[in-house]
């Protein structure tokens, strides 16, 4: 890919396509958004940065706190994976125990302690655990099934004390879209609380997508601590991990718990996510609610229509469509839709003009610049193309 503007993107031989891959989720208000653009231009002329405090980073974690009132201490890194990577350590060393838990399916970058069966591309690629991992790590990761609230609380029962803690991503976005079943992260909050263990959620994707302050003011569940990265850095390199402020204190130079980066609230990313954060408001989500909605509705009529079963799951600003099955709400479901219908659909949508995750189990990102007429050619793009998969087959 060469260049982008608003919803549309340009490759390296000229062919224009509408993107709902938003480079992963970034860019919720589309591709050289004026606001970011000016801010990154003005800041480079000042300078790239210091490896000293600057400003921005407080007027960051301030607007982070606003938002996400949980955060009330953060700390800006440099990428998701680091956010997590961190806060998982942090978890265990206000605990000091040493098990942690995720969901099958789940993502939380590549970070070694959290690659096991995880979504992504490690799912793409097949890659249920990936070698370079010591076992004597890869033991100390719980894997249990997502939306699986009884394995949460036989899995607490088994090793009471020694769980430092859970991290989920409260809507998946790495095995295709799966909103949290009523009452999981509510079981979540309320068994790591019982045992003293801390309740992270990873907000990578869902921070600042799907509601102003992000899946945890959607659905309603606090947690201890919340990661987050995508769109904070509106683009460039970021990510960030923030919450109760006596965790957060354990962490150096206030507390032996070790963390550092050199490019860390780089000045650059600073701006370019707060010219994001400044943008959102009730409306954005609002209007990105009714696109995706429309787009779902668009996009599962159409396959319906053509003789496809297909389940459509979505969350405001992401979501995604898995052909051959009627309901997925779990990694089972997943597996068991029809990732070569998918197939197909990627790449006659891609010749069609509509650039999709190239992945069943990635998901389609909107954003502010989806405006009703670009979701109506994505869906008259869908119609074509199923129609013809249909008659191949
Ligand atoms: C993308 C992602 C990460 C990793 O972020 P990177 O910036 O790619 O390291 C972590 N967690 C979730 C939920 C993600 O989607």
């Amino acid at each position: 890919m060469v260049e982008g503007s608003g919803a549309r993107i340009t490759d390296a031989d000229g062919n224009r396509y509408i993107d709902y891959v938003a480079s992963w989720g970034p860019m919720l208000f589309g591709h050289s958004n004026d606001r970011i653009k000016q801010a990154v231009i003005e800041q480079a002329a000042r300078s790239m940065g210091f490896g000293a405090p600057t400003e921005l980073e407080i007027r960051m974690a301030e607007r982070i706190g606003e938002l996400m009132p949980a955060l009330e201490k953060v700390r800006m890194v440099s990428s998701g994976t680091e956010a997590t990577m961190s806060a998982i350590r942090l978890a265990r060393g206000f605990t000091s125990r040493d098990l942690i838990v995720k969901f099958s399916g789940c993502y939380h970058g590549h970070s070694d302690s959290l690659l096991s069966k995880a979504g992504s591309g490690l799912l793409t690629f097949g890659i249920p655990n990936c070698p370079g991992i010591p076992e004597a790590l890869a033991r100390m990761t719980l894997t249990l099934p997502f939306n699986d609230s009884d394995a949460v609380t036989r899995t607490f029962a088994e090793h009471q004390g020694k769980i430092a803690c859970v991290i989920v991503e409260p809507v998946a976005g790495n095995m295709g879209c799966i909103p949290p079943a009523p009452g999981f992260l509510e079981t979540l909050r309320t068994v790591t609380a019982r045992d003293g263990a801390l309740l992270i959620f990873d907000e990578v994707i869902t921070g600042f997508r799907v509601a102003s302050g992000g899946a945890q003011a959607l659905y309603g569940v606090t947690p201890d601590l919340t990661t987050l990265g995508k769109i904070i850095g509106a683009g460039l390199p970021v990510g960030a991990f923030g919450g109760r402020a006596d965790v957060m204190a354990m962490i150096a130079p206030d507390g032996p718990v070790y963390q550092a980066g050199t490019l860390s609230g780089n000045p650059l990313a600073m701006v370019a996510g707060l010219a994001a954060l400044d943008q959102v408001s009730p409306t954005v989500y609002s209007n990105l609610e009714l696109a995706t909605r429309k787009l779902a509705d668009g996009l599962a009529d159409a396959a319906r229509r053509a003789g496809f079963s297909v389940a459509c799951n979505q969350v405001c600003g992401m979501l995604s469509l898995f052909f051959g099955t009627e309901s997925v709400q779990d990694f089972e479901g997943v597996m068991k839709s029809d990732a070569d219908i998918y197939r197909k659909f990627f790449h006659k949508m891609l010749n069609a003009g509509v650039y999709l995750a190239p992945s069943a189990y990635e998901v389609a990102f909107l954003s502010t610049a989806h405006t009703a007429d670009v979701i109506d050619q994505t869906v008259r793009s869908a119609e074509q193309v199923l129609s013809e998969i249909k008659a191949n087959r």
